[in-house]
C-alpha cells in the first residue's frame, strides 16, 4: 500500500485547487489562448499560483503549440536541450533528462506532455478548440470568445499563447490547385508521417526549417529538388547523444545555467565573447572561426560581440561559412548557387544543420537557382519556371515559413475598445507596449508579442519573462483592487521607438527579404517587428516599469 509520503510523491507537486472546469462553464477569470510553452506556464501561474479560474483553448488534439504542428522530417530544436525548457521549477528542471544536445520535436512534445501531466494542467485544457473571434465588452470589462464550433466563453483577462511562428504560409503560387500530387506544409505536417519512398520530391524554402528537411528527405526520396531563392548561411549544429557525464553537470549546475541564461541577450545558456573581431590578428580569427565551427550550433554567433553590429566584422563571418560551403560542396556550380548570400550572416535568423550542404553531393539531389529562374507555376505534374524548364514531381514540400509574429494574433478577429478590429489599430505595422499590451485592448496580454524579443531568444526563456510579468501584473492588480490595465497610447509611442532604436543599432534591418520585416508575405506592413536590444536589457526594462507602479498603463 501506498504510504502518505509515496502517494504525496507520485501527485503532482502542488495541489490542484481547483476542480476542472465542467464542459458548460463559459466564464473564467482568464482565457488563454494555446497549449504551447507559454499556454502552459500562463495557466500554471494563474490558476496555481493565484487561484484564478483559468481555461486554456487550443486548436490542436494536444499541448506542444508549435511543436504540435512542425512534425516534418528532421524538425529539431535549434537552441540547446539543456536551455531550451523551463526554469521556474528547479525541480521539474533536474528531472527530465534530454537524450539529444538538440531535441527532436517528439522529445519536445513528450517534455511539454510531462509538464502538462506533472502539473495536472490537461484538465484545464479544451483541445480542438480553435478560437475566431475576442471582443471586449466595455461595459462588463470582459472579453467575449467566440471558438469555431460557435461556443462562447467571457472572461476578464484574455492572454494569447499563440506563439511567434504559428501561421503557415503557403505562398500563392499559380496552379497549385490543379496538381495531381501531394503537397504539404511544413508547419502542418501530417500526423502519419509522408513517405518520400520511390518519390520525386521538390522542396521550396531554405530557412531553418528547407535547411533541416532537406538532408532527412534526400534519404528515402529517389529524387529531391531543392528550389532556392535566398540562398543561406547554416553552421553545422553537430548534434550528439548526451553523456551521463554532461546529463548530471546540467543537474549540479541549475543554478549557474538558470542565471546565464538569464543574462544574455539570446536567452542561451551561453556567453557571448567580449572581443572585437579587430581586437585579434587575421590568422587568430581564423583559429577561433575553426574552433567555433567545430563546436556548432547557434553559440558559432557568440565568438565575437560585434557580429550583427558592424558589417566589417560579419564580412569576416560571412566570408568563413561561404568558405567552408565551397569546401564540402563538390560540384563547383552548385557550390556557388549556395554560397552566392547576399546578406549579413545571422541579419536573418541563423540556421544551423546536420549534413545540409552535404546533402547535394548525393546524386539523388538537385539544386535550382530560383531567384535566376523563378518558379512561374505548379502544373499538374510539377513545377514550371519562367524559362519554361519543368520539374516532374510527386511530392511538393512547402518550406516557406510563417506570417510570423502578427499572423497568429492577426488570424483571430480580435476587437477591443468600440469595436475596434486589432487589424485596424496594426494596420501600419504592430504597435504595443512591451509586446505586451495594445493601447484600446484592456486586460489583454500578448505573450512573446511583436516588440519584445520574442523570436530573437531562446523562446522559453522570453516565455517564462512575459508570463512571470504578466502574473506579477495581475496580482498586483488583485492586491490592489484595479479592474482594468490598458497600455497608454503615450507609451505605445515611446516604446515603437525604442524597438526602432534598437534594431537600428544593428544590421538585422538591412536585409530586405527577412520574415522579422514581415518581407515575406505579400502587402504585409515592413515594420521590424521583435525588440533587438537584448532580453536581459528587455527584463530590466520590464521589472522597472513595474516596479515604478507600472508606468505607462492606465490602472483603473
Ligand atoms: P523562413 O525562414 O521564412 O524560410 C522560408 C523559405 O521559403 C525562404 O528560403 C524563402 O525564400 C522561401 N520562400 C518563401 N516563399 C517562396 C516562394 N514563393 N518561392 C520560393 N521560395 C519561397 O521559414 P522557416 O524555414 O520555416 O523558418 C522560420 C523560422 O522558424 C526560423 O527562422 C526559426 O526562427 C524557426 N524555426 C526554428 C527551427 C528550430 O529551432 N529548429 C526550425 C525551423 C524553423 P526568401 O528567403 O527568398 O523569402
Amino acid at each position: 500500500m501506498a504510504t502518505a509520503k509515496t502517494a504525496r510523491k507520485k501527485s503532482p507537486q502542488r495541489a490542484p485547487t481547483r476542480k476542472a472546469p465542467a464542459r458548460k462553464q463559459s466564464a473564467f477569470d482568464a482565457l488563454i489562448i494555446g497549449a504551447g510553452f507559454s499556454g502552459l506556464y500562463q495557466l500554471y501561474c494563474l490558476r496555481d499560483r493565484l487561484d484564478l479560474s483559468a481555461l486554456v483553448l487550443e486548436a490542436g488534439d494536444g499541448v506542444g503549440g508549435t511543436w504540435y504542428w512542425n512534425r516534418y522530417p528532421g524538425a529539431r530544436c535549434d537552441s540547446e536541450s539543456h536551455s531550451y525548457c523551463f526554469t521556474f521549477d528547479e525541480k521539474l528542471y533536474k528531472e527530465w533528462q534530454w537524450s539529444e544536445r538538440y531535441p527532436g520535436h517528439a522529445e519536445v512534445r513528450r517534455y511539454l506532455n510531462h509538464v502538462a501531466d506533472r502539473f495536472d494542467l490537461k484538465r484545464s485544457i479544451r483541445f480542438g478548440t480553435r478560437v475566431t473571434a475576442a471582443h471586449y465588452d466595455e461595459a462588463a470589462n470582459r472579453w467575449q470568445v467566440t471558438t469555431e464550433a460557435g461556443e462562447r466563453l467571457t472572461a476578464k483577462f484574455l492572454i494569447t499563447a499563440v506563439g511567434c511562428l504559428s501561421t503557415a504560409n503557403v505562398p500563392n503560387i499559380p496552379g497549385l490547385d490543379s496538381f495531381k500530387g501531394r503537397w504539404v506544409h511544413t508547419g502542418q505536417w501530417p500526423h502519419e508521417g509522408v513517405d518520400f519512398t520511390g518519390k520525386r520530391v521538390g522542396l521550396i524554402g531554405t530557412g531553418s526549417t528547407g535547411i533541416q528537411a532537406t538532408p532527412v528527405i534526400a534519404e528515402t526520396a529517389k529524387h529531391l529538388t531543392v528550389f532556392q531563392r535566398t540562398p543561406n548561411y547554416s553552421v553545422p549544429a553537430r548534434n550528439v547523444p548526451l553523456t551521463a557525464e554532461f546529463q548530471r553537470y546540467v543537474r549540479e549546475n541549475y543554478p549557474e545555467l538558470a542565471r546565464t541564461m538569464r543574462r544574455t541577450p539570446n536567452g542561451h545558456a551561453f556567453v557571448i565573447e567580449d572581443r572585437s573581431v579587430f581586437d585579434v590578428t587575421p590568422e587568430e580569427r581564423q583559429a577561433i572561426y575553426e574552433a567555433a565551427w567545430e563546436v556548432g550550433g547557434l553559440q558559432f554567433r557568440a565568438a565575437f560581440r560585434d557580429l550583427l553590429a558592424d558589417k566589417a566584422a560579419n564580412d569576416t563571418a560571412a566570408d568563413f561559412i561561404k568558405s567552408k560551403i565551397r569546401q564540402v560542396v563538390k560540384d563547383k556550380a552548385t557550390a556557388e548557387k549556395l554560397a552566392n548570400i547576399d546578406h549579413p550572416y545571422a541579419a536573418k535568423r541563423p540556421p544551423i544543420d546536420t549534413d545540409y550542404f552535404e546533402a547535394f553531393n548525393r546524386d539523388n539531389v538537385a539544386l535550382v537557382d530560383v531567384r535566376a529562374d523563378p518558379i512561374e507555376a505548379i502544373t499538374a505534374t510539377g513545377i514550371r519556371t519562367r524559362s519554361g524548364t519543368e520539374y516532374p514531381l510527386d511530392i511538393i514540400v512547402f518550406a516557406t515559413g510563417f506570417d510570423a509574429m502578427t499572423g497568429p494574433l492577426l488570424r483571430m478577429d480580435i476587437r477591443g475598445r468600440d469595436g475596434l478590429p486589432l487589424a485596424e489599430a496594426w494596420k501600419a505595422g504592430p504597435r504595443n507596449y512591451l509586446g505586451l499590451q495594445v493601447a484600446g485592448f484592456p486586460n489583454l496580454f500578448t505573450i512573446t508579442g511583436p516588440g519584445s524579443p520574442s523570436v530573437l531568444c531562446n523562446m522559453p526563456v522570453a516565455i517564462e519573462q512575459h508570463v512571470d510579468w504578466i502574473t506579477g501584473c495581475i496580482a498586483h492588480m488583485r492586491a490592489n483592487r484595479v479592474e482594468r490595465i490598458e497600455a497608454r497610447p503615450e507609451a505605445v509611442e515611446r516604446w515603437v521607438e525604442q524597438v526602432n532604436i534598437a534594431a537600428n543599432a544593428t544590421l538585422l534591418p538591412q536585409v530586405p527579404h527577412s520574415w522579422y520585416l514581415g518581407a515575406n508575405i505579400p502587402g504585409k506592413p515592413r515594420v521590424f517587428m521583435p525588440y533587438a536590444g537584448g532580453m536581459a536589457r528587455f527584463r530590466a526594462i520590464c521589472d522597472g516599469v513595474a516596479a515604478r507602479g507600472y508606468e505607462g498603463f492606465a490602472l483603473s
